[in-house]
């Protein structure tokens, strides 16, 4: 069997974030300031200063300012809200991210209703999370962005689909769903307590996997031809004891089945930072 194509994740996301520096270039050279990128990371989680590291140098290599903000793990809410307050006065900062999770003293969603919506790059603040559901100009958050961006590089127009998302977190389950709607799919959100989930999963033309259960969906769940984007990605035990890193999806089952799959990893994961490369210069021409 041919199996299915892989969408390269990586190569898109290198043209994303093409783009985006043709167009940093371009407002400079109309005289406008280079957008600018704050990203405040609280304490030294080792995944998010990897994180930060990896967004602080992608935004610089799109000609964009990068204001990198570590503060110690014992910073008070307080603090960081006077933090967050100083950044929507910049003029030269117009993207805004903490990097989650925060330290357990500090109310995440307090921190992210005191981001200016406008400078809100994660799509996380109440009001672009309405203005998505309403189809409205957001800044939308840029996992499912970049899911949307890889099914639309296989079928351009996705108006339709049968699209089922499993998982229905705020981050990329729900907003995920509102993005595939606002495309015309026909959309089911799939959770842990839905019935039969190999069945509901079969339904879809495009499945979108966002779990956090290595490996969960199986080839048989898999409608011929389907485009599959697994946003999933944990490292699991591999051979010699080295680890190495999978998805939600059981990659080669489905890929027999499906029409199109993305790998883990190189698929969704490039993806979210150009996103926010994207969402930044969005709020800049915006601003
Ligand atoms: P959450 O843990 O916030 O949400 C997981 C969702 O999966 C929940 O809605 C949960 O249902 C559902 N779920 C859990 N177990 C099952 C099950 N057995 N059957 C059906 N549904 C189930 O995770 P996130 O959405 O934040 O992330 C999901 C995955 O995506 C993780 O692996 C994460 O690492 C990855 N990720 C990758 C990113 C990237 O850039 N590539 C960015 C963000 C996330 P319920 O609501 O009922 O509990």
């Amino acid at each position: 069997m041919a199996g299915a194509s892989i969408i390269d994740g990586k190569e898109i996301a290198a043209q994303v974030r093409r783009e985006v520096a043709a167009k940093v270039a371009e407002r400079v050279a109309r005289g406008r300031p280079a957008p600018g990128l704050a990203v405040v990371l609280v304490g030294n989680d080792p995944a998010s200063e990897v994180y930060v590291r990896n967004k602080a140098r992608s935004t610089r290599e799109v000609g964009m300012g990068s204001f990198e903000h570590r503060l110690p793990a014992s910073t008070s809410e307080a603090d960081l809200l006077v933090l967050i307050a100083d950044l929507n006065a910049r003029s030269d900062v117009n993207g805004i991210l903490v990097q989650l999770p925060l330290p357990k003293h500090i109310d995440p969603v307090r921190v992210i209703e005191a981001i200016d919506p406008a400078k809100d790059v994660d799509g996380f603040h109440p009001v672009n999370v309405g203005r998505v559901a309403s189809g409205a100009k957001a800044l939308a958050p840029c996992t499912p962005t970049g899911c949307l961006i890889l099914a639309s590089s296989v079928q351009a127009d996705l108006g339709g689909l049968e699209a089922v998302v499993i998982g229905r977190s705020n981050i990329v389950g729900k907003p995920m769903a509102q993005l595939l709607l606002s495309a015309n799919c026909t959309v089911t959100i799939a959770h842990s307590r839905t019935r039969d989930l190999p069945l509901v999963a079969r339904r879809a033309d495009l499945l979108v996997v966002a779990v956090g259960r290595a490996e969960m969906v199986r080839g048989d769940w898999i409608k011929p031809g389907a485009i599959v984007i697994d946003v999933g990605i944990q490292r699991v035990a591999g051979a010699g004891g080295k680890g190495r890193l999978v998805g939600d999806v059981a990659f080669e089952e489905v890929k027999a089945v499906a029409g199109a799959i993305t790998p883990v990893p190189g698929g969704v994961g490039p993806m979210t930072i150009a996103c926010l490369l994207q969402n930044t210069l969005q709020a800049a021409e915006a601003a």
